[in-house]
């Protein structure tokens, strides 16, 4: 039997509408955001502080995530337009901050590593004081391909582990949770400075031991920023909410965490990887 919303996530997801302005923008120059595409319910909020998630190389995914509400279609064209349709965007929003995501594209030969380095260089040249987030597939782990996507120089390097070892066979059947901490732990060891980020989905069956031990995971790699959020299930066809986790535990979560040694955490069911991303 599906879970009834609590109060907490259903008051929030009735805002959030795009304005026409940008919603037309984007489509003139023939660009996703996340935040339009994941319908999420923080869009006006994050909008009016000027910051959105662009998610670049097309709509499709080479993976099968449970979770995930994107389309497994034929994998897109790469527009070589994109990177400076991105930073003409974001000029023209104004953002001063913004998160960049793709699609994973286990099809493409560089994965997508020279689409994410450049448009990090064609934002950099319109708008240089702009705080650039890439929020990355795992590349496969190739480390040639990371160092391209590290060489760009954005302000944080962010990866999701999106859940708990225990249920990556059931949530990212095609990822492995050691290799996307050996990618955060990669990023440190050849830029210590750069700072690192990860996230997970909460209420997706995990205890409370196996979300520590993640932290705990998180921290041995020198992991600095963490973002936990409520996983709301997009369609009936997706892997359904176990559990509604309440806003209480949501805080406790984020007290241990910062005993832990995170800089920053977001953690509260609406938090999404994006969410607030300029405070970090
Ligand atoms: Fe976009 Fe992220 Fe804000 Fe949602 S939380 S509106 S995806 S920037
Ligand atoms: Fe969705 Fe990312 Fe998984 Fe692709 S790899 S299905 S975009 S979560």
């Amino acid at each position: 039997m599906r879970l009834r919303k609590p109060e907490w996530i259903r008051v929030k997801m009735q805002g959030g509408v795009v304005s026409n302005k940008v919603k037309s923008l984007l489509s003139d120059l023939s660009l996703n955001t996340v935040c339009d595409e994941a319908n999420c319910p923080n869009r006006m909020e994050c909008f009016a502080r000027g910051t959105a998630t662009f998610m670049i190389l097309g709509r499709n995914c080479t993976r099968n995530c449970t979770f995930c509400n994107v389309t497994r279609e034929m994998p897109d064209k790469v527009n070589l337009k994109e990177p400076e349709n991105v930073a003409k965007a974001i000029e023209k929003l104004n953002l001063k901050h913004t998160v960049i995501t793709s699609v994973t594209r286990d099809d493409l030969p560089d994965q997508g590593a020279n689409q994410f380095a450049n448009v990090v260089k064609e934002i950099r040249k319109r708008t240089p004081n702009v705080t650039i987030e890439l929020l990355i597939p795992d590349m496969q782990g190739n480390k040639k391909l990371i160092d391209i996507i590290i060489d760009s120089e954005p302000n944080v390097l962010n990866h999701n582990v999106e859940t708990v070892p225990e249920l990556y066979d059931e949530v990212r059947p095609m990822a492995i949770f050691e290799r996307s901490l050996e990618l955060l732990s990669y990023v440190k060891k050849v830029k210590p400075n750069m700072m690192t980020k990860s996230g997970m989905m909460l209420g997706l069956g995990e205890t409370k031991e196996q979300v520590i031990d993640v932290f705990k995971r998180l921290r041995e790699v020198e992991c600095d920023m963490l973002t936990l959020g409520q996983y709301l299930q997009p369609t009936s066809s997706h892997i359904e909410v176990v559990e509604y986790i309440t806003p209480e535990q949501f805080d406790e979560y984020k007290e241990i965490a910062l005993s832990m040694g995170f800089k920053r955490v977001a953690s509260s069911p609406l938090v999404r990887s994006s969410y607030y991303a300029e405070d970090f």
